[in-house]
């Protein structure tokens, strides 16, 4: 499995650098290669962390990914780069009906289907570079011992109830039929070809036993109707209790509002006994005398793989699961999961009456969607995992492009363009720019880090953090460098706020800004040859800063690209550091350092690429033939429309760009496009009214909220050209070669 740590390379004679505990990585490639497995420490941060267990009958696609696998993994490296003992959790979901129908249509043992998708998953997920601490599956031994240990637990202490089931059975296959595995007449509106579970005409959903004619699905011969035992969780009972554990765990640890929102909906409610147990072959086996041939309901099971899957990879799995004052535990999952780890596991942990480690923090997602439309196998349209590494781009483009969209508040949209152009402006134009124009001129410095100049006022920071400068307005005399350590500063602080409340798109942003501030930096101080030849005391200091703030860097980009992070430890020759544990930035890499060899971060991706990956991964493009359809002859219509495309497209050419966005007019682009959704929300909304009143009313506000959005792009557009042309006056071009 991909590494869930930085790399850290052979120690060099010509490194310098703090090595303070606070400053460096604990847990890096080197230490774990000793093999000691990772537990709790009492009086230590400990921190537990799951990503909901992808079901195993399929390739997962993008959207699976970046819902779960790959936010979880962000946070758990971000917790190991604050030096808190951190384990990551997840495997195959394995056991179900799904399970058995699926290797059912493909002539295989619902064991053989198991093996295949799981090293299909994890084959996936090494190539995202999804550092799981262990990656295991919920098919084993383990599980049967644990599951079936709570199971006993919730009987002994009266929460399971048994009750009789009229089901359908066919007595030619000798088994009960879960409901999808019957079609028969619909009883409703008399289609012939119903499912059990529902009518694909009418739309009804159905209980098998209500069909007319029933039929196995399997051998379609008539089944009977047959008495069955089941055991029920009466979480009814359990209901307060979760209930009160719930509100607590949700202020505690900072739930979503879609999580709580879920939640709650449930509660009020009611919750209402269910069978826990299934007559199906493919389980774990109900632990009861009498009922050896049934097994537990698979949502029963499946988050039980979290302390089983943890138990494969220890002996002493009770640590991480059963000490809730030492250890938080941390789930990720879209948000149709949300139940079950709210509601129902939860419920089942408490009805043993043990100690168990309960949710403290849920993060969910809504859905990604791709080219507007939604992915899908069976009409190849979406990127799946395993196709990912077929165009040849690191993995570091694909989890940026997730990460950036991650569906946090709403569904998002994967698009090629965008896709394209976050590469091209963003990876490349920002964060690449930055890095490699540093690292590259250190040519001239032999490659070793400069001596503080005697004066300096970084010679005061030497023996301690720099020192924030006051705040803008008010001592316009700090110099261009404090200024720079203070914005340093407030990202740094700004990202950890945001990755602590795992708001993590957020922290990527704040991530980007820092590497956008950074290039301004040099542009203001007119980072070229020319510094280094004639200013050259202020080239040192240039260097000093800059070098460390890469570092810093590395560290920050390392949750979401560890190897654009290990890339970026190679260049500087530096040890994988840990986020400053006072948020502050200072010189930890110290002069006489010597660092790597400079090398490129990230490549550009040619725009035709976009057409191309569009056809061979499927999506709409409709847009696209329209537009031919419209060449041979055109409508004066269409000759107008053409003629304003072509308008905006010249002044899309002419615009003025900023390749290095500060955070300032980053938060002012957002601004604008906010208030642009607002006057667009307000104009459909006029359009609709038909209250005459009322639209007087809406047009009214809106005059007033498109006057407030043409000020602020009034006010963007300046901001941009003053960046561009401060750009423009100082700036080396990106694609120059290195200075000599
Ligand atoms: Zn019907
Ligand atoms: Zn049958």
């Amino acid at each position: 499995m991909a590494s869930p740590f930085p790399v850290a390379l052979p120690v060099s004679e010509t490194r310098a650098h703090n090595d303070s505990p606070s400053v460096l990585m604990k847990v890096t490639t080197e230490t774990s290669a000793k093999n000691q497995k990772i537990l709790p420490q009492q009086g230590e941060p400990n921190i537990l962390v799951t990503s909901a267990l992808p079901y195993v009958n399929n390739v997962p696609h993008l959207g699976n990914i970046i819902g779960s696998t790959l936010s979880a993994d962000v946070y758990a490296r971000y917790s190991r780069t604050r030096n808190r003992n951190t384990l990551y959790i997840c495997g195959t979901d394995e056991y179900g009906t799904a399970t058995e129908t699926k290797a059912l249509e493909d002539g295989v043992t619902p064991q053989q289907l198991v093996d295949k998708y799981h090293a299909v998953h994890a084959k996936v997920y090494e190539w995202f570079q999804l550092g799981f601490d262990h990656f295991g599956r919920t098919t084993t031994p383990k599980q049967t011992e644990i599951a079936q240990d709570i199971f006993l637990k919730l009987h002994e202490n009266g929460y399971l109830e048994e009750k009789s089931m009229t089901q359908l059975f066919c007595e030619q296959c000798t088994r009960f039929l879960a409901d999808r595995y019957v079609e028969g007449i619909c009883p409703k509106c008399g289609y012939d070809d119903a499912r059990g579970d529902q009518c694909d005409k009418c739309g009804q959903l159905l209980d098998a036993i209500e069909l007319v004619k029933p039929r196995c699905k399997v051998c379609s011969s008539a089944p009977i109707q047959k008495e069955s035992r089941h055991m029920f969780l009466r979480i009814d009972n359990l209901q307060p209790l979760t209930e009160k554990w719930a509100r607590a765990a949700a202020e505690a640890g900072g739930w979503s509002s879609n999580g709580r929102q879920i939640t709650e909906s449930w509660f009020r409610e009611g919750l209402r006994p269910f069978s826990l147990t299934r007559d199906l072959k493919w389980g774990v086996p109900v632990p009861i005398k009498g009922m050896e041939d049934k097994v537990l309901y698979v949502w029963f099971d499946a988050p039980i793989g979290y302390p089983s899957i943890t138990a494969n990879y220890t002996d002493d799995w009770q640590q991480w699961w059963k000490n809730p004052d030492n250890v938080k535990l941390y789930q990720f999952m879209g948000k149709d999961n949300v139940r079950f780890h709210t509601v129902i596991f939860p419920s089942c942990l408490i009805g043993t009456k043990e100690p168990w480690t309960m949710l403290h923090h849920i993060s969910t997602t809504e859905y990604l969607q791709y080219e507007g439309g939604k992915f899908s196998k069976s009409r190849n349209v979406g990127v799946f995992g395993d196709k990912a590494g077929e165009l040849g781009l690191s993995p570091s483009v694909w989890r940026y492009y997730l990460l950036a969209n991650r569906p946090e508040t709403a569904d998002s949209q994967f698009a090629w363009r965008d896709f394209i152009a976050r590469n091209n402006s963003e990876l490349l134009a920002n964060l690449g720019n930055f890095c490699n124009r540093v690292l590259t001129f250190m040519k001239k410095y032999d490659l070793t880090v400069p001596e503080i100049p005697a004066g300096s006022e970084l010679r005061t920071y030497k023996e301690g953090p720099l020192v924030a400068a006051p705040p803008a307005g008010e001592d316009g005399s700090a110099s261009v460098i404090a200024k720079y350590v203070r914005d340093v500063n407030a990202l740094l602080a700004q990202y950890i706020e945001a990755m602590e409340a795992v708001k993590i798109r957020s922290g990527l942003q704040h991530m980007m800004a820092l590497s956008a501030r950074s290039n301004l930096f040099l542009v203001e101080m007119g980072f070229d040859n020319t510094l280094f030849t004639e200013r050259r005391e202020q080239c040192d200091e240039v260097m000093l800063v800059t070098l460390n703030v890469i570092w810093l860097l590395s560290v920050l980009i390392h949750p979401f690209m560890p190897e654009t992070c290990d890339s970026i430890l190679k260049q500087l020759d530096a040890p994988p550091r840990a986020v400053p544990d006072d948020g502050r930035f200072q010189l930890d890499l110290l002069p006489g350092h010597r660092i790597g060899k400079a090398a490129h971060l990230f490549k550009r991706i040619d725009e035709a690429e976009e057409d191309v990956w569009r056809a061979q991964f499927g999506g709409s493009s409709d847009a696209k033939d329209a537009a031919k359809a419209d060449a041979p002859a055109m409508s004066k219509k269409q000759a107008m429309k053409a003629a304003k495309a072509a308008k905006k497209a010249a002044e899309e050419r002419n615009k003025v760009v900023v390749k290095n966005k500060t955070p300032e007019l980053l938060d002012l682009e957002a601004r604008v496009a906010s208030q642009g959704d607002r006057v667009k929300q307000l104009k459909d909304q006029t359009k609709k009214e038909a209250e005459a009143e009322q639209k007087q009313k809406l047009e009214k506000e809106t005059e007033t909220e498109l006057k407030a959005l043409l000020e602020m792009k009034t006010e963007l557009s300046e901001l941009t050209s003053r960046l561009a042309k401060l750009e423009m006056d100082a700036e080396v071009p990106a694609s120059a070669p290195a200075p000599q």
